[in-house]
C-alpha cells in the first residue's frame, strides 16, 4: 500500500476553494471563453473574506444548451461539491470541444455563508434547500414537528435530560415509523426560524441570486443538465440521485435518460429522501424558459448513520441559538457537524471524485455540442 497522497481536489475551506476555481478558470478562458458573474452577499467569512455566488460560464455566453454543476447550497456540503467542481476544471475541461451553442456552467457555493462558516444553513438560520417558494405562509409546520419541537430543538444539551428526549423519538417511532419521523424532522417548517430546517419566511438574498443568474444567463436555453450536489443521507460514500419532480413528470423522465434510470424522485416515496418543501431545483425549472427541457439531480452522498447526521444537525442548531460557538463545546460541535457531512476519509472522498466524474460524464453524453475526446461518438 502506498501511503495517502492529499487529496487534489477537496479543498481546505470556503476561500480556498473560491480562489483556486476561479483561478482555474481563468486559465481555460483562452481556449473555451469564460464569463464569470459574482454575486456577493453582505457579511463575510471567518478571515474576513467575500462571500459571494460565482457563476461561471465556460463556452457560449448565451448557450442553448449547459450542464450546470452546483455546489454548496447546504453550507458545509460544499467540500464535496466544490471537490467534484475542482475535478472537472483541471480533468475535464482542459480536454473537452465546445460547440458554439453550448456551455458548461460551475456554480460555486450556492450558500457561501454557510460553507465558510460550516454550516448548513445561512445567517439568518435558513435551509437554502427549502426556501425557493413563490409563497411564504409563517404558519406552515408539520403538526408533528410541534409535538416534537423541544425533542428536535433542545434548549440544553444535559446528557440526562437528552437521553429522556431520545427516549420520546424512539416511542415516536415505535408509534409511527422512522421514515415519518425523517420528513418530520427535515421536510422544512415555515414558523420557528430558530427551529431546525426553517425554510424562511421570504426568499434569501442568495436564492434570489440563483434565480436571477439563471433568468438572464440561460434565457435562450433549450436544454439544461443540472447536477447539485450534496451530503449526509445514505450509507458511507454511496450516492443516490434525487430529484424533485414528480415521478413520471417530463422532467423526471428527461433525468432518468440522462443517468441510467438512477434518478428518484422525492416527493413520491421511492427514494431514500421523504418529501421536502421549497426545492431548489422547483425554483430553477420556474426560472427556465417554458420550453426547456431540464435533467436535474441532486447526487445525494452517504456519511455516517443517520441518526449520528441528525444529532449533529440539531447540536449545531441549539449552538447558534443557545450556546457560543467560540468555547470548547461550540467547537466541538462544529467539529462534528463539518465532519458528519465532509468526512475526513481519503477513501470517502475517492469515491466522491469516482462518482462525480461519471455523472459529469454521463451528462456531457447527453448534451448536444459537447465532444469528449475518447468518447465514442454516435453518428448522430
Ligand atoms: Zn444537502
Amino acid at each position: 500500500m502506498t501511503a495517502a497522497l492529499p487529496d487534489p481536489f477537496f479543498q481546505p475551506s470556503y476561500v480556498v476553494s473560491r480562489e483556486r476555481l476561479l483561478e482555474a478558470g481563468h486559465l481555460l478562458a483562452a481556449r473555451l471563453g469564460l464569463t464569470v458573474d459574482s454575486r456577493a452577499l453582505a457579511g463575510h467569512g471567518p478571515a474576513g473574506e467575500t462571500l459571494a455566488l460565482d457563476f461561471m460560464i465556460f463556452g457560449a455566453r448565451r448557450p442553448r444548451h449547459a450542464l450546470v454543476i452546483s455546489s454548496g447550497t447546504h453550507g458545509v456540503e460544499g467540500y464535496a461539491g466544490s471537490a467534484i467542481q475542482h475535478y472537472v476544471a483541471s480533468r475535464i475541461l482542459p480536454r473537452l470541444a465546445l460547440g458554439p451553442d453550448t456551455a458548461i456552467i460551475l456554480q460555486h457555493a450556492n450558500n457561501p455563508f454557510g460553507f465558510a462558516w460550516s454550516r448548513r444553513v445561512n445567517e439568518g438560520n435558513v435551509d437554502y434547500n427549502r426556501n425557493f417558494l413563490e409563497q411564504f405562509d409563517p404558519q406552515k409546520v408539520a403538526p408533528d414537528y410541534e409535538l416534537l419541537y423541544d425533542t428536535l430543538n433542545p434548549p440544553d444539551l444535559d446528557p440526562g435530560r437528552e437521553a429522556g428526549r431520545w427516549e420520546e423519538v424512539q416511542r415516536f417511532i415505535d408509534r409511527t415509523s422512522l421514515r415519518h419521523f425523517q420528513q418530520v424532522a427535515v421536510e422544512g417548517q415555515y414558523k420557528y426560524p430558530q427551529g431546525m430546517q426553517f425554510g424562511g419566511h421570504a426568499p434569501q438574498a442568495g436564492t434570489r441570486h440563483l434565480l436571477a443568474l439563471v433568468a438572464e444567463h440561460l434565457a435562450a436555453a433549450e436544454t439544461v443538465v443540472w447536477l447539485d450536489v450534496h451530503t449526509g443521507l445514505g450509507e458511507f460514500g454511496a450516492c443516490e440521485l434525487i430529484t424533485g419532480a414528480a415521478a413520471g413528470s417530463a422532467s423526471h423522465l428527461f433525468s432518468q435518460e440522462v443517468w441510467n434510470g438512477a434518478v428518484k424522485s422525492a416527493s413520491s416515496g421511492e427514494s431514500l429522501s421523504t418529501p421536502l418543501n421549497g426545492l431548489l431545483d422547483r425554483g430553477v425549472a420556474a426560472a427556465l424558459p417554458e420550453q426547456c427541457r431540464l435533467a436535474f439531480a441532486y447526487p445525494e452522498f452517504g456519511t455516517y448513520p443517520m441518526e449520528r447526521v441528525l444529532r449533529a444537525f440539531r447540536a449545531d442548531n441549539w449552538l447558534h441559538v443557545h450556546g457560543d460557538p467560540r468555547d470548547s463545546t461550540g467547537k466541538a460541535i462544529s467539529a462534528e457537524l463539518l465532519e458528519a457531512l465532509n468526512p475526513d476519509n481519503a477513501r470517502w472522498r475517492r469515491m466522491i471524485i469516482e462518482r462525480g466524474a461519471q455523472l459529469v460524464d454521463q451528462a456531457l453524453a447527453h448534451l448536444p455540442g459537447v465532444t469528449r475526446p475518447g468518447a465514442h461518438r454516435s453518428a448522430a
